[in-house]
């Protein structure tokens, strides 16, 4: 926007220092221009008028027409109040007002028609008003329509007197004085492939519509113009990589084939095929890799990243396989070894309880390139971890893993050259999200669980079923097969965390006397833990009571059942990966979540949406329709999404035009020379300028 949408918020016309200061403290609103970008969280249709004897008390918001019969002063001290009889020809409704008394009193004339608007509620057979708030009839202004805005302020605002009204007021104010300054900020041919409303005319009618369907339109374009040019940005980044990181080129695929027409263990699915297959042509296209791979729990993501570490390992390179957990580490190489040996390669596991003479051993393997594959945890980040010629880094289980420490895995080279980097997460995370959160990375999907799986069966039991439950568990047992049983984890408070656990502990213990019981909570210490997962995972163990710990990637086929307690307290993302730590073998599996008898509406949705579907993409929709795009894990740090009209749940083919159009405007004109971009040009050097700071994107 131009200069003048730089000028203090102070010179606007109504605004002094008192209530420029409260503006800039309350709502960051230092210019005219982030005045006009304060967009009103919604409208009040007004007009819609109500006669008095059609009101119900389920009603949110009404306005009246009529006339007050009589108002008076009652009451003393904090209980006094002015009450007016306000009257329409079907009958009669009581205003009250507890504070501005005696300026109203002043203010509201007998006999002339006013229009009240408030929240009406029920006294008797009676209905009254708190606080309306009353306008002549006579000067409602009919020529901006009647959908009104309303904004946010704040108590501190209130009490300054400036409301929702008040900025109102103000908007209307700079728009005049605007209307003309407003610089069309997107090119002439997205405005016509969109039939966008012009950027003058769309605030306009975002804060004063002149009809509904002007409001949509505006609300369309702003909502596309802002995701358009985060969109812009992440790609420009993307391109910006991929320019300055050549990639080393995998072209050799020997050991791949040696192990698919050999040693591989089943038939890959086609999801599988058609991921390696993009992964290849990524290492093989001379430019560096940064591949996300999304896949449902269960779905086989390992073996892809095996397969793909293959092919760097055929053209002489070295690989990292790096996982969140010394658990998960271990459980990667413990997969992993049986077919590394099988062809022929070195694999070793690099965790914090590597002993120094392991260590060293590794070190020097590593530098002298003899290791070709090193799995390992957080302890691969450490600087003295040097890879004489690192061609792949996978990480998995992304969401644990913070983007600076994606980023540090680029640079273990004793070479000039970057490794590419596949980041694998068992979070499907909405298509909307990861495009913004991923926005500069390549995605591909695992949309297919291997053959032969039988969905798991998931249900809902209140406690009076417990014994039911446990009858169940013991026949599942009978059977041969294993049992998770889960505590939430409150990470308010340790001990109570503890306390749950050991005190169900005690009643597995007691009702299961015969059988022998794991225990694995977060308090234990790492080597401790692990034994008791090993005897789980051994089947020596046939119970295992746990906190969280297990939550990510432990893999026990012949364990059939997850019992989740207080099922509630666990969101869906959580709970849908409970679940998958069941159903990996060919036996029929169970989820059963416990809960008590009260629970919230939003508890219901979840474990309604978990009996319904295993679907992990539909289950994230839901947890994101549910939470906000804020709160989904993994998203918290990175403020891409603080959005001010478009919302990821809800406007999700917007932001897929608004991607498509920038990549194609990027394609043809890769740095915005043209005179058709000069807008979005003029913009982004605008914006850089000032507020937006893009840096906290990348
Ligand atoms: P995740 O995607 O959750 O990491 P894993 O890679 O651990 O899943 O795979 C889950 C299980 O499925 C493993 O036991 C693995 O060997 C097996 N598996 C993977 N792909 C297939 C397939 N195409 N057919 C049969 N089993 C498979
Ligand atoms: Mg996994």
């Amino acid at each position: 926007m131009s200069r003048f949408f730089d000028t203090k918020i102070d010179y606007l016309k109504g605004v002094g220092e008192r209530t420029g200061n409260l503006l800039r403290e309350e709502l960051s609103i230092h210019t005219f221009g982030d005045l006009i970008q304060h967009y009103p969280f919604r409208h009040e249709d007004r007009s819609q008028f109500h006669k008095i004897e059609d009101i119900r008390e389920d009603m949110p918001y009404v306005q009246v027409i009529g006339h007050i019969r009589k108002a008076e002063i009652i009451g003393a001290g904090p209980k006094k109040r002015l009450v007016a009889v306000f009257v329409d020809d079907t009958g009669e409704l009581e205003l009250v007002w507890f504070k501005g008394i005696q300026w109203l009193s002043g203010k509201l004339k007998p006999q002339i028609d006013y229009v009240a608007f408030g929240k009406p509620s029920r006294f008797g057979q009676k209905f009254n008003m708190a606080h309306p708030e009353m306008e002549l009839l006579a000067s409602i202004d009919r020529e901006n329509g009647q959908l009104f805005p309303v904004y946010h302020t704040t108590e501190k605002l209130k009490r300054g007197r400036i409301d929702s009204r008040t900025i109102a007021r103000l908007q209307k104010r700079l728009l005049e004085k605007a209307y003309e300054h407003i610089p069309e900020t997107l090119p002439a041919s997205l405005i016509e492939r969109y039939r966008l409303m012009p950027k003058r005319d769309a605030l306009r009618n975002i804060h004063f519509p002149e009809s509904i369907n002007c409001l949509e339109k505006a609300t369309f374009r702003l909502k596309f113009e802002e995701l358009f040019y985060v969109q812009l940005r992440l790609l420009t980044l993307k391109l910006a990589r991929i320019d300055k990181y050549p990639g080393q080129v995998f072209g050799d695929t020997k050991l791949v084939h040696e192990f698919y027409e050999s040693h591989l263990p089943f038939e890959l699915t086609n999801a599988q095929k058609r991921v390696i297959k993009e992964i290849y042509a990524d290492l093989h296209s001379g430019k560096q890799m940064n591949r996300l791979l999304q896949g449902d729990v269960g779905s086989g993501k390992t073996i892809v990243a095996f397969i793909c570490m293959l092919i760097a390992i055929s053209s002489g390179t070295q690989v990292a396989l790096m996982a969140p957990t010394e658990i998960l580490a271990e459980q990667h190489y413990r997969n992993l070894t049986p077919f590394a040996n099988a062809i022929g390669l070195e694999i070793a596991l690099l965790t914090g309880s590597t002993g120094k003479r392991g260590r060293r051993i590794i070190d020097e393997m590593l530098q002298m390139g003899t290791l070709p594959i090193l799995v390992g945890t957080h302890a691969l980040l450490e600087d003295r971890v040097q890879f004489k010629n690192l061609g792949l880094s996978v990480v998995d289980e992304q969401h644990r893993f913070g983007v600076a420490q994606r980023a540090k895995l680029w640079h273990k080279n004793a070479g000039s050259e970057y490794p590419h980097v596949l980041v694998m997460t068992a979070t499907p995370i909405p298509r909307t999200l990861a495009m913004t959160l991923y926005g500069d990375l390549d995605v591909s999907v695992i949309d297919e669980l291997p053959k032969g799986r039988k969905p798991i069966k998931t249900l809902h039991r209140f406690e009076n079923k417990r014994l039911h439950v446990f009858g169940f568990l013991k026949e599942q047992i009978q059977a041969g097969r294993q049992v998770y049983i889960v505590y939430p984890l409150i990470e308010e408070s340790e001990k109570l965390d503890l306390k749950h656990l050991e005190d169900g502990y005690e009643s597995i213990r007691r009702a299961f006397p015969d059988v022998p019981v794991s225990c694995v909570h977060g308090r234990m210490s790492g080597s401790d833990k692990d034994y008791e997962m090993h005897l789980f995972a051994q089947g020596k163990t046939k119970i295992m009571v746990a906190t969280t710990v297990i939550e990510v990637g432990v893999d026990v086929p012949n364990a059939t059942v997850m019992v989740v307690e207080n099922a509630d307290r666990f969101g869906l993302a959580q709970l849908h990966q409970l679940r998958g730590r069941v159903g990996r073998g060919g036996e029929q599996s169970y989820c059963i979540l416990m809960t008590d008898y009260k629970l919230s509406k939003d508890s219901k949705v979840r474990l309604e949406t978990l009996v319904r579907t295993t679907n992990g993409f539909e289950i994230a929709e839901t947890d994101l329709k549910l939470r906000g795009p804020g709160n989904i894990e993994g998203t918290q740090q990175s403020g891409v999404l603080d959005l001010l009209v478009a919302d990821l749940s809800k406007d999700g083919k917007i932001l897929q035009e608004a991607r498509l159009s920038a990549a194609e405007i990027l394609q043809d004109d890769p740095d915005l020379v043209s005179l058709e971009h000069a807008p979005i040009r003029q913009h982004i050097d605008k914006v850089q300028k000032n507020t937006f700071n893009w840096s906290r994107i990348s």
